[in-house]
């Protein structure tokens, strides 16, 4: 077997320390979760590139930069409750485990979530909790969720998302057209009131769903 964790050293370094991420947990969640587990076998060698990578059914494993900023953004001390929407291959909720209590992760496609499921048992993250469906509802019996990460393109914010906050709880969501969009920070500072940040430009695939876009045929 390969010894992947030169190459995972030096991922956290050029590519999440160099670039200003700070938050001393997310690196060293990221040091220890095992990202070539969550792609293909015949992708592993680039797994801890600069880069998204497909994972099948047209969606992608965020670049690991990416992952970083929205955990981080995320400010979890371990004792939260948070919401995943986009399960994918897995690896954001394996970094979300080491950082908060709970973990709950929502996908609408099947197969990606039991791929997901498989892995995260594999690498000893059993406590994160998937479910398939339509995550532009959010996950009303879970919530209130003191973090909540989107990880696919919304057009705009779901309601159900700010809803399930509690008061001080962030959301983390991508926001605009199919090709690009703005990541943004909403935090919830009262019963009825929101403050949202800009954060910076990304291009991740769509959230697809009754608040979200169409699928395409
Ligand atoms: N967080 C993932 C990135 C996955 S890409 C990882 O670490 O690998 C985004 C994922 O969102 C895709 O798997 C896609 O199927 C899923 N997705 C898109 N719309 C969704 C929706 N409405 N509900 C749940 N999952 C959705």
């Amino acid at each position: 077997m390969r010894d992947f964790s030169i190459a995972r050293r030096r991922m956290v370094e050029g590519q999440v320390i160099n670039r200003g991420v700070k938050d001393r947990r997310v690196i060293d969640a990221m040091l220890k979760v095992p990202r070539h587990k969550f792609v293909e076998e015949a992708l592993e060698g680039q797994a801890y590139q600069d880069a998204p990578l497909p994972i099948g059914e047209k969606q992608t494993i965020s670049q690991p930069y990416m992952v970083a900023v929205m955990s981080e953004a995320l400010v979890l001390n371990g004792s939260e409750t948070v919401l995943e929407v986009g399960t994918g291959s897995g690896y954001q909720a394996a970094v979300l485990a080491l950082l908060a209590d709970r973990v709950f992760s929502l996908e609408r496609i099947p197969s990606l979530a039991r791929r997901a499921r498989k892995v995260l048992d594999e690498c000893g993250f059993s406590k994160v909790n998937i479910r398939v469906a339509d995550g532009t509802h959010g996950w009303q019996d879970m919530a209130p969720f003191d973090a909540i990460v989107v990880t696919a393109g919304a057009p705009e914010v779901p309601q159900d998302y700010l809803d399930q906050l509690t008061v001080g709880g962030r959301l983390i969501i991508p926001v605009g057209n199919r090709n690009d969009q703005i990541l943004m920070r909403i935090t919830r500072t009262g019963e009825q009131e929101y403050q949202e940040e800009q954060m910076l430009g990304c291009r991740f695939v769509p959230l697809i769903g009754n608040h979200g876009w169409q699928s395409k045929h």
